[in-house]
């Protein structure tokens, strides 16, 4: 058991190496594709009536696998089987559990080129950023199982002659983790072990355009004999299970990262209270963002277009941090233009499965129609700078798109597009530049290009956001470095990969003898 949290090193592609073993783990799963995977309740493979394929987003021909549609008697299913788990799972010592979580990550390393692999293929992740994903996979989990230790621990309390003291971190129950398709393995894996690891069972429900990557997921928990029932998997439409899971009397919480329509419905549903319940439900939701990156006009403009163009256009926009709005001061306006533009016309798109591909598809075909919504709106709403063209081919590709002369509360300077389309918005000064950043319903990352200190203390105060960041990209939060949450509708502020996390998934019991 390692003793000390420490990140895990990105790949170097640079090494022809490292370039040989990725093209051999997606030619490996290229030839595992196609197959009909199971739900797994209780440790047992269970099919269903209906089934659905997960298509890779690069090439829309290619089947990753047909995955079971759940109906509300199996999601129902494998919630019994969570919560008569829950009955022994929370008694197992907390060295248990993280040492479970130990051998997870060591199982996620020996399989690091396979897992990214199954990334890019099912949701288009260039290789860059799918073995991102899997580096914060690994860390989510091995922070969270030290985190168990520490909160296994004595815990300081004040004391006082007459009485022994103790607090104990003890577990909730039986929840739902419901995840989204744009980090399938570190938000899945980080959300799921972050529940079981603190004592919790769980039903696990991977969006519909990822099962492919959570069912490899659940083959390394298998392998690490993490005992069955403690996490239980169902695909299926969240349209069709969702509200079954969530409204049943015995789900104790729901760990939710997603839309904000989606998240406000859960949290909207849980709030009532179900005949036999009794508890609270806890809701943890995290959604979206509609995050700023401000340029100053004493900021370094060669490195602030680096930090835009990273965090708007990688992934193709579909990261919940990535900036959807550059908000520019007036008097450096037109040369970050310029140079933004020159930048943008060196990206390279294209299958994610070639390396050379630095931005791949979109997630699928309702994605690229609601993106190229908001472009036709951005197009009336302001000027089209760069971009704005769906490409022809058998994927989802979209030209990186840049719209300028906006206003700030314009439609696609307001609305989440989760694209790669990036709004510019003029500035009078610093101060205008920082409330045009707060004029959002969403508060999840913003980023402040500036050399003057006194303007980035003034942003410390004011910028309303979960991850602020300064002079760098407002994406690539690291583990135990930069915890991870929102403000406003972008969520609950979980702070996931932070200190704080495991204490949502439990509660805290006083215990005193007298003597
Ligand atoms: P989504 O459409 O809200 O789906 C998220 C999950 O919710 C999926 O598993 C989905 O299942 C399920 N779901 C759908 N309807 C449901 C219902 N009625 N009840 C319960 N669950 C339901 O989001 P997405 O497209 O997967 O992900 C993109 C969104 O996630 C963006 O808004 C992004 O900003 C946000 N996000 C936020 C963070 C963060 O940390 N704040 C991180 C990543 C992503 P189906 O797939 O079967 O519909």
């Amino acid at each position: 058991m390692s003793t000390e949290f420490k990140n895990t090193p990105l790949i170097d592609f640079s090494d022809e190496e490292n370039r040989r073993k990725m093209e051999d783990a997606i030619s490996k799963v290229e030839s595992e594709l196609g197959k009909e995977w199971s739900l797994i309740i209780n440790g047992k493979r269970i099919k269903c009536r209906d089934q659905f394929f997960s298509r890779n987003p690069s090439d829309y021909e290619q089947i990753i696998g047909i995955y079971q549609k759940a109906d509300q008697q199996r999601a129902v299913m494998a919630l019994d089987a969570a919560i008569k788990t829950f009955e022994t799972w929370r008694f197992a010592p907390a060295e248990e559990r993280a040492e479970y979580c130990f051998k997870i990550v060591d199982l996620m390393r020996e399989n690091r080129f396979k897992l990214a692999a199954w990334m890019i293929l099912e949701v288009g992740k260039s290789w860059v950023e799918a073995d991102a994903d899997v580096a914060e996979g690994i860390d989510l989990i091995k922070f969270y199982a030290h985190e168990v230790l520490r909160y296994a621990a004595e815990q300081p309390l004040t004391k006082v002659a007459y009485e022994e003291s103790e607090l104990r971190y003890i577990p909730l129950g039986a929840g739902i983790v419901i995840t989204p398709w744009n980090f399938p393995i570190a938000i899945l894996g980080g959300m799921t072990a972050g529940a079981f690891a603190a004592g919790n069972t769980v039903v696990l429900k991977p969006s519909s355009d990822a099962p492919g990557v959570a069912r490899k997921f659940m083959e390394i928990l298998e392998k690490a004999n993490l005992p069955p029932g403690v996490v239980n998997l169902v695909t299926g439409a969240g349209s069709d299970i969702g509200d079954t899971l969530v409204i049943y009397p015995q789900t104790r919480f729901i760990s939710f990262t997603g839309s904000k329509e989606v998240g406000l419905r859960i949290n909207e549903h849980a709030s009532r209270i179900s005949m036999g319940q009794k508890w609270i439900k806890r809701v943890i939701a995290e959604m979206g963002g509609k995050n700023a990156i401000i340029v100053d006009t004493e900021a370094d403009l060669d490195s602030a277009v680096e930090g835009v163009v990273a965090s708007a256009f990688g992934y193709s926009g579909q990261k919940c941090s990535a900036c959807s709005r550059a908000v520019v001061v007036s008097d450096v306006y037109d040369d970050f233009i310029e140079r933004l533009i020159e930048r943008t016309k060196k990206i390279k798109i294209g299958p994610a499965k070639y390396y050379e591909n630095w931005m791949g598809p979109v997630i699928n075909l309702k994605a690229l129609a609601s993106i190229m919504d908001y472009v036709e709106i951005g197009k009336r709403e302001g000027r089209l700078l760069y971009g704005g063209r769906r490409i022809n081919g058998n994927g989802n590709f979209i030209e990186p798109t840049i719209i300028d002369n906006l206003d700030r509360r314009a439609t696609i300077c307001q609305e989440e597009i989760f694209g790669p389309v990036l709004s510019i918005i003029k500035a009078q000064d610093f101060k205008d530049a920082i409330e045009i950043a707060n004029d959002s319903e969403y508060g999840l990352t913003g980023s402040v290009y500036s050399e003057n200190q006194e303007k980035l203390d003034l942003a410390k105060d004011l910028f309303h956001v979960g991850n602020l960041y300064f002079n760098r990209k407002c994406t690539g939060a690291l583990v135990g470095v930069h915890p991870f949450g929102g403000f406003n509708m972008s969520g609950t502020d979980s702070k996931a990969g932070g200190r704080d996390y495991l204490l949502l998934f439990t509660q805290a019991k006083s215990i005193s003898k007298k003597i």
